[in-house]
């Protein structure tokens, strides 16, 4: 059943677009991942779902947000606090920007769902114990009355998810939940993500930068560049035959494994900024299948078998 749409987003700030065309949808008991180059527009994806735009300075200049029904693109700031941090968690890749540094955990978790479920304090600490629990975090109690800073970077990321769960959210949107952490520690928070969409029933949206994270995660995925969706579908389809040339680039660079050399190769060509998308499809300068056409006629995103893509000249490379 899908919780969340997004329909042809257009956000703004000032005379900037730096987002148009941004199109999906996600289901409970689903990971969709929105993947693409930094400056591609991902975060600024996730700022618009969670309604905070404003405050950093951007609007919503076309398109549509739902949830559960409710359109959230015209929604006050006040009815757009109860959802955030309620029905829609948020997990950033910083989780300092999510903790208070002066504050133990404990309370900082409790006061999520005193806040959003009405609960007392007591009962919002037996909740934290148990979901703190549920994350594999040892001896919960104790962790209860230890501040962030004497925590590992993932045990603290962990915390922050253990607050993004205590509403009890239907949507959890990850903005590149696992990037400031070591790999074996970035494994073990992919998988707990993992459990919890199953386990909860949850919808997460997962933003990476990383395939191959969304090889191992992710049921549908969302290919951004430019500020646009350029390719949507299934993950089993988008890996064995992807349509369009970035993504096929974006897949190319994902490292075979140590023999190969592991080098991530990037994409040639430089990664357009907000102030300079090219006219036309925005990867014609880096594309080499780009045609005439390509250099002044935007793609839309149009439907096909199993998913869309945005291109002039769509098809598996030669
Ligand atoms: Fe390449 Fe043209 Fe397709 Fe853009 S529209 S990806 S330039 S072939
Ligand atoms: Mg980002």
């Amino acid at each position: 059943m899908t919780v969340l749409s997004v329909r042809n987003l257009q956000v703004a700030f000032g005379a900037v677009a730096p987002l148009s065309g941004v199109s999906f949808d996600v289901a409970k008991g689903e990971t969709l991942g929105i993947v693409g180059e930094s400056g591609s527009g991902k975060s600024l994806t996730a700022m618009a779902v969670m309604g905070l735009l404003p405050l950093a300075g951007g609007r919503i200049t076309a398109g549509s947000i739902t949830f559960d029904g409710q359109e959230l693109t015209t929604l006050t700031e006040k009815a757009y606090r109860r959802l955030r941090g309620g029905r829609i968690g948020l997990i950033t890749q910083n989780p300092m920007t999510s903790l208070d540094p002066l504050q133990c955990i404990g309370p900082q978790v409790d006061a999520v769902a005193v806040l959003h479920l009405g609960m007392t304090a007591r009962e919002a600490r037996a909740r934290t114990v148990e979901i703190l629990g549920t994350l594999r975090i040892p001896d919960p109690a104790t962790i209860c009355d230890r501040y962030p800073h004497q925590m590992s970077g993932g045990m603290k990321q962990r915390i922050v998810i253990a607050m993004a769960l205590a509403a009890d959210p239907d949507v959890l949107v990850a903005d590149e939940p696992t990037t400031a952490l070591d790999v074996t520690v970035q494994a073990q928070i992919i998988r707990l993500l993992d459990d919890l969409v199953k386990s909860r029933d949850l919808a997460l949206i997962l933003i990476t930068h990383d395939m191959s994270v969304v090889a191992q995660t992710c049921d549908r995925v969302v290919v951004m560049y430019a500020g646009r969706a350029v390719e949507q579908g299934p993950v089993g389809d988008i890996f064995d035959a992807p349509q369009h040339p970035y993504t096929q680039a974006l897949i190319g660079c994902i490292p075979r494994g140590l023999d190969d050399g592991a080098r991530l190769t990037g994409i040639a060509g430089t990664v357009p900024t907000v102030l300079n998308y090219p006219p036309g499809c925005p990867f014609h300068p880096r594309c080499d299948r780009a045609e005439e056409v390509c250099a002044s006629i935007v793609p839309e995103l149009e439907p096909n078998a199993t998913g869309a893509v945005a291109c002039h000249l769509p098809g598996v490379a030669p």
